[in-house]
């Protein structure tokens, strides 16, 4: 079979090994390696990603010490008794032709615990510690440090290593003269700064011999004031390739960096340029990283010899048959990676342990299982939103016979809403995911069909899920009747005309979309110049950190996002995200007010009061954010004729709902029922 992505598929020879494809699954850290147990789960769910097809896997950060762990309790390998362990791991893997690399992570000022140690004694802006500056003698052992993991890891059966210099991590922070003010070898020229990564890579070449991958993450980009010069990051990558790296990683961005790297607002690719530019200066393979989610992308990268891998961390956190489905050119089979990073990114940094919004199993696979039934039921699904969705397709793959419904003519629910927010297009792609599913497992699907009570019983199914999700909830205010009023439905499901002037009720995360939406005038998304001029990424590199001044974007509206709450507006938006929704309306001029109290609506405008201060809003609309409530109408009389129903998703709770605990629900009552 002639394969649609043959770049992405050819097999890189590192002469003294091969790996069978180009992908690499990023870093990514999970949480399963500091739970009791942990490392059993983190083998299966490693398994997963190899049985799937990737060449080769990076683990989660590991740190060589004790003072270099992300937390207090943050994974480390410096003991001998701590090799077991990784073996489940690197013997999972390598059942299926893959390779894996453990990553030597040392976080330097960005540990979170006071222990941390740094080039020089500057806190991190995003770390409420406030680093030791190494001595001389700390920083002998950190190296050898670094070369016993590695060689520990090669007892644990590891193909290789990844020395993290990047994302502002301690190799990061001391060739930068932002975070290193040494004066004595280790600081001040390009040389010194860079001294710790070259000792580095000499230390673990020469503890690990010839044959086992040194990859090096190299800092492209850091996108922060006083970070290094394109020149400075070629030189780096020619220094490292000569003691003995492999492969080149790309690292874009320190973590305290203004500019968002990953949310689902940056363009796909959005950063391959740089690889691409680095590359050419280079003599070992280069990795390509950042919103690669769809091999056609990765293929393109490849082809067009910007990079000699791709790395893919969420993509594959999303599918872990990622490789094998593109490989069988099955790639609109794919769960393609939203880059909302709300299972992932922000349970990792709530210390929670990370898992997927489309993939509620991820880093599951030992609890949650989708067995076989052994006696098939009659499910009926009453909505096709995510959780509906997500059930139907769950049980069904379980073996049940589901009829699924919709009052709607297609299926997603609100999802169909939120994809057309400039910057969340991505969401069309789980609602192509779940139309293919939904064919494939045979899932008797029934649109345009508001379903009552009598008709669901008419069906007598065995059992009803009602995942009927919400409504919007309506404004209860002197004046709320007004034809300046408009619910967030109006103007995203009916396309109702928008004034010049607007207030919007409510700045929970559909108040901000609705506030993106209605800002701007470019949809769909930015085209990466665009994107890059916007948020001051500098394509020329022609200041150090590769910044530049950020642009700005038309806003065609004056818009009020307004909260009662006195809390920073958008604080309750997610933790690797919101600042980045924030940065954007602020950008564009929206005038965020917290402790409102809404008095009334009147033909001027909306009158409200703030800190006492009683003022008029002078706009043609007031849109209305103001949460959800949850819809379940036919539960009652269902249970009343004694039907077994099930609640999941907004119908059940719609406080604080989104569309990870929809689908979670959904898991969970699939893997039962
Ligand atoms: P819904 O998606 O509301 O689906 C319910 C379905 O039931 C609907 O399709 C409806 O037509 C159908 N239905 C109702 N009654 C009947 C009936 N009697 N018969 C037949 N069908 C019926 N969440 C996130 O996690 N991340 C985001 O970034 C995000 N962005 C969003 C942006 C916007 C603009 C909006 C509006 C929402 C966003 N959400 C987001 C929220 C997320 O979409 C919801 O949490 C999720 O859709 C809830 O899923 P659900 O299946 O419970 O309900
Ligand atoms: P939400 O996040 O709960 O926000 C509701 C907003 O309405 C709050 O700002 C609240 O603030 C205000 N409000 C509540 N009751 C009110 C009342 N009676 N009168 C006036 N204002 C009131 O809900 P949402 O914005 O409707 O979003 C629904 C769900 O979708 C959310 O839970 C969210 O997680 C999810 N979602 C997520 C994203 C994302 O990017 N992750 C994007 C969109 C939606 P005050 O009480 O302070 O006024
Ligand atoms: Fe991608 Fe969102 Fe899943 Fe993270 S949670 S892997 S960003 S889809």
């Amino acid at each position: 079979m002639s394969t649609a992505y043959p770049h992405l598929l050819q097999p890189l020879d590192l002469g003294f090994t091969t790996i069978k494809n180009r992908v690499l699954m990023g870093s990514m850290h999970t949480g399963l390696e500091e739970e009791k147990g942990g490392f059993a789960k983190l083998a299966e769910y490693y398994e997963a990603r190899a049985k799937g097809g990737v060449g080769l896997i990076v683990t989660g950060g590991i740190s060589p010490n004790f003072r270099g762990r992300v937390a207090p309790f943050g994974s480390e390998l410096s003991r001998p008794w701590q090799v077991a362990k990784h073996r489940l791991i690197t013997d999972a893997v390598h059942r299926h032709d893959s390779k894996i690399c453990m990553q030597i992570l040392h976080t330097g000022r960005y540990a979170y615990h006071p222990f941390s140690v740094a080039p020089s004694k500057i806190k991190a802006p995003i770390s409420p510690f406030t680093p030791k500056a190494m001595s001389e003698r700390q920083i002998r052992t950190t190296i050898a440090h670094f070369a016993r993991a590695a060689r520990l890891a090669q007892k644990a059966g590891y193909d290789g290593v990844e020395v993290m210099g990047s994302e502002g991590y301690l190799i990061n922070q001391f060739i930068c003269p932002r975070t290193n003010q040494r004066s004595d070898q280790w600081g001040g020229s390009f040389e010194n700064r860079t001294r710790l990564a070259r000792e580095i890579i000499k230390a673990v070449r020469a503890e690990v011999g010839p044959n086992f991958i040194i990859i090096y993450r190299l800092s492209m980009l850091d996108l922060v004031p006083d970070g290094n010069t394109f020149e400075e990051v070629i030189a780096l990558g020619k220094t490292v390739t000569e003691l003995g790296v492999n492969i080149i990683n790309s690292g874009i961005g320190w973590h305290e960096a203004r500019v968002p790297t990953i949310v689902t607002s940056v363009p796909r690719a959005a950063f391959s340029w740089i690889t691409a530019k680095v590359r050419q200066h280079l003599s070992v393979p280069v990795v390509a990283v950042n919103r690669i989610n769809t091999p056609e992308i990765a293929e393109q990268i490849l082809a067009k010899g910007e990079a000699d891998m791709v790395s893919m961390a969420r993509p594959l956190l999303a599918d872990p048959e990622f490789v094998n489905k593109a490989a069988a050119n099955q790639a609109h089979r794919i769960n393609t990676c939203i880059a909302c990073n709300q299972g992932c990114l922000d349970h990792v940094f709530e210390n929670k342990r990370a898992t997927c919004l489309v993939n509620p199993f991820a880093c599951y696979e030992t609890e949650l299982k989708l067995t076989a039934v052994a006696q098939p039921k009659q499910i009926a699904v009453v909505g096709a939103g995510p959780a509906g969705l997500a059930f139907a397709c769950y049980a069904a793959e379980r073996g049940h016979k589901v009829s699924l419904f919709d009052s709607a003519g297609e299926i997603g629910g609100q999802f169909n809403y939120a994809k057309q927010i400039p910057g969340k297009e991505e969401f069309h792609e789980t609602i192509r995911y779940f139309n293919q599913r939904v064919t494939e497992l045979g899932i008797t699907l029934h649109l345009n069909q508001r379903q009552t009570a009598q008709s669901l019983l008419a069906g007598k199914f065995d059992d009803i899920v009602l995942a009927t999700g919400i409504v919007p909830r309506q404004l209860q205010l002197p004046g709320s009747d007004s034809s300046k009023v408009l619910s967030y439905l109006d103007v995203l499901r009916d396309r109702k005309p928008v004034g010049a002037r607007v207030a919007i009720i409510g700045a929970g995360g559909i108040g901000f979309d609705v506030a993106e939406l209605i800002t701007t005038e470019q949809s769909p998304s930015l085209s990466v110049t665009e994107w890059s001029r916007i948020w001051g990424v500098d394509s020329q590199y022609s200041e150090r950190g590769g910044l530049t001044k950020p642009g700005k974007e038309h806003n065609p509206r004056e818009v009020y996002l307004l909260q009662r709450k006195t809390s920073k507006v958008g604080d309750g938006l997610g933790k690797t995200s919101g600042w980045v929704h924030r940065a954007t309306l602020k950008q564009k001029n929206v005038q965020m007010i917290a402790g409102v109290t809404y008095k009334e609506i009147t033909d001027q405008g909306l009158v409200i009061e703030v800190n006492g201060q009683t003022s008029v809003l002078e706009v043609d609309h007031i849109i209305v954010c103001a949460g959800q409530l949850p819809l379940r109408e036919l539960q009652q009389e269902l249970i009343a004729a004694g039907q077994s129903v099930h609640l999941i998703g907004g119908a059940d709770v719609a406080a604080e709902l989104d569309a990870k605990r929809a689908m979670r629900q959904a898991a969970e009552l699939a893997v039962v029922i």
